[in-house]
């Protein structure tokens, strides 16, 4: 295997130079790759984690199906499938239609699935964090069956209370 000289003058005096940043570093400013002859990665971590954060900037809507496709078994959803959702959406939360930014964060925009857990472009819609929490697994049939409890426990209370 071929070790350019300058990398093991350098790993032997303890100091390891990283390639984006050309900074000469300590080891653990770098993270740990095995497979490597060094056993140190060629970037350091803040660099590291200065591209993947570009990364996830540059490529929002991939980031998001691929956290998205990490979670589920089937149907595996790309970029274009989010993106298509959400311009569908007209930025609007499918619930409540509240107005929603994504470029607020990740936090801001939920995809929801209408039918629990099939990942489908067409059973996908956007939803606010509210909307998100207060639907959370349950069906739409069970959401009917809670909110007609809640009325129904209501009336009984107030004829009680008379
Ligand atoms: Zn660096
Ligand atoms: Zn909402």
């Amino acid at each position: 295997m071929y070790r350019d000289k300058k990398r093991i003058e350098q790993y032997n005096s303890g100091v390891w130079e990283c390639n984006i940043c050309k900074k000469e570093l300590q080891f653990d400013a770098f993270c740990k790759v095995k497979s490597y002859w060094s056993g140190l990665d060629y970037m350091c971590r803040k660099c590291s984690t200065e591209r993947r954060l570009k990364w996830k900037r540059a490529n929002y809507w991939q980031n998001r199906a691929n956290d998205m496709n990490r979670r589920a078994s089937i149907n595996y959803l790309n970029g274009n499938d989010l993106e298509l959702i959400w311009k569908r959406s007209a930025h609007k939360c499918y619930y409540c239609g509240v107005a929603l930014e994504y470029h607020q964060g990740d936090g801001n925009i939920h995809f929801d699935h209408v039918i629990n857990g099939l990942n489908d472009k067409d059973n996908l819609v956007i939803s606010c964090f509210r909307c998100n929490t207060l639907k959370s697994d349950a069906t739409a049939e069970e959401l009917i069956m809670i909110a007609e409890k809640i009325v129904a426990y209501n009336k009984n209370k107030s004829k009680a209370s008379i």
